[in-house]
């Protein structure tokens, strides 16, 4: 209810929702995957979704990202509803950042190529801008000496920072990343976790599913648990991971801590 009053004052800054997923619904053949998902990220959040494998989590993040279809509800994207048939997919698409597990790079492409194909294809930014972007944020993540190297010369982590680094380099309002780090070999989690973090500190605005509970618990703003496609626990990360109430969540729990 208070939600809904805020976004009628027309509440701007910090507390505007990026996102708003509203009685989202999502089946495949009779399979309910999405059971009405209600959901605000607001500017500058961090949210981790959690749960089980198969509990919907990667479905959620592609119904955003408009790779899969809804059954029914509503997602807002800045006020405007994407779920919309009439709405241009391509220009949804480029408002948001995305990284899934693994094979995110184009191994046929430099590593600068990657990072700059959607600046220049997408959003028209001239060569000589979008390469000088790129240079600046690879030498961020300290990788400036592979800009023309490809991909198979990284290592799993760094190809997964390239990725990451390549979904903000257009500025988009809203980053979704879909288990970034559950291909990697555990010694190189922690280098694309702290990218993560550091663009948290920065200001992007996330929605990402982790199975990495000590990263939820340091860097989420609120903790998402889906079980059997609907969210059935959330919170900041001290309820949800220390003072859990739903049987399906202190099961997960158990099983992963
Ligand atoms: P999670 O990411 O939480 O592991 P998913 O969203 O990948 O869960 O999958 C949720 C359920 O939807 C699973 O039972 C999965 O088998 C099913 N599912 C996902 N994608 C498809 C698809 N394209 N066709 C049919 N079933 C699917
Ligand atoms: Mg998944």
């Amino acid at each position: 209810m208070s939600e809904v009053s805020q976004e009628a004052r027309g509440t701007s800054g910090a507390e505007a929702a990026v996102l708003e997923l509203r009685g989202l619904r999502k089946a495949f053949g009779e399979h309910e995957v999405l059971r009405g998902i209600d959901l605000t990220l607001r500017r500058h959040e961090v949210i981790c979704v959690i749960g089980a494998s198969g509990s919907g989590k990667s479905t959620l993040l592609k119904t955003v990202n408009l790779l899969e279809g809804i059954d029914d509800g509503e997602i807002l994207l800045q006020g405007t509803d994407i779920a919309d048939p009439r709405i241009a997919v391509d220009g949804v698409r480029a408002r948001i950042g995305v990284v899934f597990q693994q094979f995110n790079l184009f191994p046929h492409m430099t590593v600068l190529d990657n990072v700059t194909l959607a600046s220049r294809q997408v959003h028209g930014v001239g060569r000589a801008q979008a390469e000088a972007t790129a240079r600046r944020l690879l030498e961020r993540i300290g990788l400036a000496e592979f800009a023309d190297a490809y991909p198979d010369r990284l290592s799993g982590g760094q190809q997964q920072r390239v990725a990451i680094v390549r979904a903000i380099a257009s500025d988009p309002e809203l980053l979704l990343l879909d288990e970034v780090t559950s291909a990697l070999d555990p010694q190189l989690v922690g280098e694309v976790l702290d990218l993560v973090t550091e663009l948290k500190r920065q200001g992007t605005t996330i929605l990402m599913t982790t199975h990495e509970m000590h990263f939820a618990r340091n860097v989420a703003d609120r903790i998402v648990f889906l079980h059997r496609g609907e969210v059935v626990e959330q919170g900041v990360p001290a309820e949800v991971l220390d003072a859990p109430q739903h049987p399906a969540l202190i099961e997960f729990l158990s099983r992963v801590h």
